[in-house]
């Protein structure tokens, strides 16, 4: 039995595992193109016909509002924009609530905040890591005015249950797709179920511009207070002859030309994209999730995950050692850095609930925290959220190497590590004892 690299012994493979670089010809013609043409982005910051952007930003917002099948959809510099203005075009300010989620990249929760709201943390489902129904329910008051969900690594949150939630107390609705585009819920994809959607196109993601988000909503009101917002809406609204105009103080939120031209192509590609993920993470899932005490991830009916992470549960009770002695190991075995990158792919815990941050623990927004306006008395002790702190601090871990650029040479690899450290468990739990000691 070959001994375990995390105590000496040689690693199943060293050779750095391979980028999944989806820039080709296509992104470079089509860059060339826009350089060509010398315009580089269109907008004008007032009533114009070029204030909603050049002809490349509105070319990608149509294709991307035919791809995932919903009315109206605006292109910006970041899915963190994106929840910005989602935020603001829902008319949400001082006093108000916003439940959103503990277990995600911490701008869903500042979105709130930049507006002088507060936001309120509900649990997740222990299966999916999406929220929790019944937790949103929980924490539901007069101030709650929206519902801030994020499927999370590629699998749909339970909409079905949420709109109703949303419909009976009126409340918006706005999901974050970062990690979930072409996901499907019932039929249906994400992002057009809620009242507005928010992907990411930045470097980590399905698919990239470098940086960018797309927003997309079937709500005209909505969509024209988001455009608003993307681009100066202040100097626009007496022009543009905008009645409502509460909150519509503009940002430069604002995606240029080159992006534009890539994203076009990008999208063309992601369907492919999403089958290979999907095709190596059932490969995968099938093998590893037979290892005793270990869950791969949950797929819930009719529901369609997109794996932007795949995602397992570690039981400690069933396997005898710690979930992150487990990843030591694992990562003792593997490459865990793919080229050019500069973030491993394998991790424990995936994201540490977000009101452990600073900003929460120490209440530094005083406008939405000590607003007079503010009524409530919102909690961010250890121990808010039950179901996300187990999973962060001792079940979940996550891995990329299901990623569309792994060969099955590279999937076997990382097979034959679980397997490997599987086979030497028992030296695995005494490495576990002695550290234990020594600390
Ligand atoms: C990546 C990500 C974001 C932020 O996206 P940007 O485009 O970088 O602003 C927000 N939420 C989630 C869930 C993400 O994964």
């Amino acid at each position: 039995m070959a001994k375990l690299a995390l105590t000496g012994g040689s690693p199943v493979r060293t050779k750095i595992f391979p980028q999944s670089n989806t820039i080709g010809e296509e992104e470079k013609n089509a860059v060339m193109k826009v350089l060509n043409s010398g315009n580089l982005s269109q907008y004008v910051g007032s009533w114009n016909p070029d204030f909603s952007g050049g002809p490349m930003v509105k070319e990608f917002e149509k294709k991307w509002a035919e791809a995932l099948e919903v009315e109206f959809c605006m292109a910006v510099n970041s899915n963190t924009s994106g929840l910005y203005s989602s935020i603001g075009a829902c008319d949400i300010g001082p006093g108000d609530e916003v439940i959103v989620s503990p277990y995600t990249m911490t701008a869903g929760a500042i979105a709130p905040l930049i507006y002088g709201a507060v936001p309120v943390f509900a649990d997740i489902d222990e299966d999916t890591f999406c929220l929790d129904p019944k937790s949103i329910e929980a924490n539901i008051n007069e101030r709650t005015k929206a519902i801030l969900l994020v499927h999370i690594c590629g699998h749909p949150s339970e909409m079905d249950v949420i709109m109703a939630i949303a419909k009976e107390h009126n409340l918006k609705v706005i999901e974050d797709c970062a990690q979930s585009p072409m996901s499907v819920y019932k039929g249906k994809f994400v992002g057009g179920i809620g009242d507005v959607g928010v992907f990411s196109l930045n470097y980590h993601k399905h698919i990239h511009t470098g940086e960018g988000g797309m927003i997309v909503t079937n709500d005209p009101v909505l969509a024209e207070k988001i455009q608003l917002i993307r681009n100066h809406g202040e100097a626009v609204v007496e022009g543009k002859k905008t009645k409502d105009i509460w909150n519509t103080f503009g940002f430069n939120y604002r995606m240029p030309e080159i992006e534009a031209a890539i994203g076009i192509e990008q999208l063309k590609k992601l369907p492919d994209l999403i089958e290979r993920r999907i095709e190596n993470a059932n490969f995968l899932s099938e093998i590893i999730g037979k290892l005793p005490g270990i869950t791969p991830p949950v797929v819930k009916d009719g529901c369609k995950h997109v794996y932007y992470q795949q995602t397992f549960k570690f039981n400690k009770e069933i396997t005898g050692i710690h979930r992150n002695t487990f990843v030591d190991a694992l990562k003792a075995e593997l490459p865990t850095m793919v080229l050019r990158e500069s973030t491993p792919i394998i991790g424990s815990g995936f994201a540490p609930p977000l009101y452990l941050q600073p900003i929460y623990q120490q209440r530094l927004h005083k406008c939405s925290f000590n607003c007079p306006r503010y009524e409530g008395a919102v909690s961010y002790e250890r121990g808010l959220c039950p179901v996300t702190e187990r999973m962060f601090f001792e079940e979940v871990f996550t891995h990329e190497f299901m990623r569309p650029s792994f060969s099955k040479t590279d999937l076997e690899d990382v097979v034959n590590a679980y397997h490997k450290v599987y086979e030497n468990m028992n030296e695995l739990k005494e490495y576990e004892m002695k550290k234990s000691v020594t600390v």
